[in-house]
């Protein structure tokens, strides 16, 4: 498909199932607003396809050929954001609607379009037609156009048929697009299982050819991208994926390895396969998921390497897990920003592996109520889960808690961080273990 100005198919009220009743209030207010300042404007994107799909749609968005200023002067509940490329939220109580105004053609003569060397887009900040705007979306399924206003849906690309057959088909050449943008090869997988779509095959195959692109993405929006993998309840499928579409290597290079080549490969896999079906169950049954634990658990292969490589040269136990912590955690900096409040919670995650096998004394009631205790223990128990024989600790701590019930996590409103003194050393009693 090469970029020509496309024409719509338009589908009446009664023919597309696009009911007003699934569609946000908020988002058909703004759309009022944007009409009546004469302003053309359309809830596009996933929120389309999801009610297509008869699924609950996660947010509303809106594309208009008001530009951002004008968007933002018309709201006052409203701010704009964005860098590359401006649009505005709109803000009632906890519901965003995002607006975006129509872009303009990727046309590789466009001034206002700077061109990496292997094609990705650095510059892209004109504004389109409708026509335009359907041109530069992703997905053919993700380009459908609705318009309260006449009640018809827009469909420029074949989306409804796409839909229909549940392929996930490229708007123009998958060779263009992936470089342009990297991410689209993430958002291929997500869409893939969150949807249960499958990816034609021209547009599955570049993924392969071009994996190593996502390597070009700006390391703070691949920390991003790779959270909303991980929490669309289909974290374990899109895990297996990014590894046979050759792209894991290129976003977690030393995990990566250590999953191809260390003589612990296999209990790995399956350690970090069970952390994302514990989330993915999580995100079922509408628990909370922090990115910590995610993080926590896809590092783990490369800190439990290091860490037991250290203690079999010689150091000790606990320093030696705070170095291996350190390094794993430096070495993916690189590829993808983990922010440092994430990377502190991942560190006292993975060192009460070691806290966790003190049984005796006073010390595990402490534990107990330590406001990281929950995650440590879930972690401890997908350990023993992959296959890993502590000798029952899992069992012994939910034992305990079910004894306490009312220690486990009480600490959780004092200060975070108590002068070091304060917090160490009253409750050691009898001499200080190595490196709590
Ligand atoms: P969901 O919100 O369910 O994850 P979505 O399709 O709504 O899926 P968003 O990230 O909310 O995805 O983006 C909204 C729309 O913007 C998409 O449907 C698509 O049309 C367009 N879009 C988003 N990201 C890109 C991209 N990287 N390249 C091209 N189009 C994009
Ligand atoms: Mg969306």
């Amino acid at each position: 498909m090469t970029q020509t100005t496309p024409t719509a198919r338009i589908i009446p009220r009664d023919q597309h199932g696009v009911s007003r009743k699934l569609i946000s209030e908020n988002a058909l207010k703004v759309i009022h607003r944007l009409n009546e300042k004469g302003y053309s404007a359309f809830l596009v994107g996933g929120s389309i396809r999801d009610i297509m799909l008869g699924e609950q749609p996660k947010d509303f968005d809106v594309s208009t050929d008001a530009h951002p200023e004008e968007v933002h002067r018309l709201f006052r509940n409203s701010r704009m954001i964005g860098r590359r490329f401006k649009i505005v939220h709109i803000l009632f109580g906890r519901e965003i609607i995002e607006v975006a105004t129509f872009r303009g053609p990727a046309a590789k003569e466009h001034k206002e379009h700077k061109r990496s060397e292997e094609g990705m887009l650095l510059r892209d900040n004109n504004y389109g037609t409708l026509e335009d705007d359907v041109m530069r979306r992703d997905f053919t399924s993700n380009a459908l156009y609705y318009s309260p206003k006449d009640f018809c849906v827009y469909d420029f690309v074949g989306g409804v048929e796409d839909i229909q057959a549940k392929t996930l088909r490229m708007i123009g050449e998958p060779e263009v697009r992936y470089p342009e943008d990297p991410v689209r090869m993430l958002r291929a997988l997500r869409f893939k299982s969150k949807l249960g779509f499958s990816i034609e095959s021209g547009a599955a195959q570049a993924i392969h050819e071009h994996s190593q692109l996502i390597e070009n993405v700006a390391a703070a929006r691949l920390f991003d991208e790779i959270i909303k993998l991980f929490v669309s309840g289909y974290g374990d499928q899109i895990f297996t994926d990014l590894i046979a579409y050759g792209l894991f290597t290129h976003l977690f290079p030393a995990v990566s390895h250590t999953l191809d080549s260390d003589e612990r490969k296999t209990f790995y896999l399956k350690f970090i396969r069970a952390g994302l079906q514990n989330t993915d169950k999580r995100i079922r049954q509408d628990k909370p998921i922090t990115p910590a634990f995610l993080y926590a658990v896809l590092l783990w292969p490369e800190v439990d390497r290091i860490w037991r490589n250290k203690v079999a040269q010689g150091a000790s136990d606990f320093p030696a897990l705070q170095e291996a912590a350190h390094i794993a955690v430096q070495q993916q900096l690189p590829s993808i920003t983990i922010p440092k409040r994430f990377s502190l919670m991942m560190k006292e995650i993975w060192e009460f592996q070691i806290r966790l096998t003190r049984t005796r004394g006073k010390a595990p009631k402490q534990l107990l109520t330590h406001k990281r205790f929950r995650a440590a223990y879930d972690f401890l128990l997908l350990r023993e889960r992959a296959g890993e024989d502590l000798n029952e600790l899992g069992q012994w701590w939910t034992q305990f808690q079910a004894q306490h019930p009312e220690l486990v996590g009480s600490a959780k409103d004092k200060p975070e961080r108590k002068p070091v003194s304060n917090r160490r050393r009253p409750r050691r009693g009898k001499g200080p273990k190595k490196g709590d």
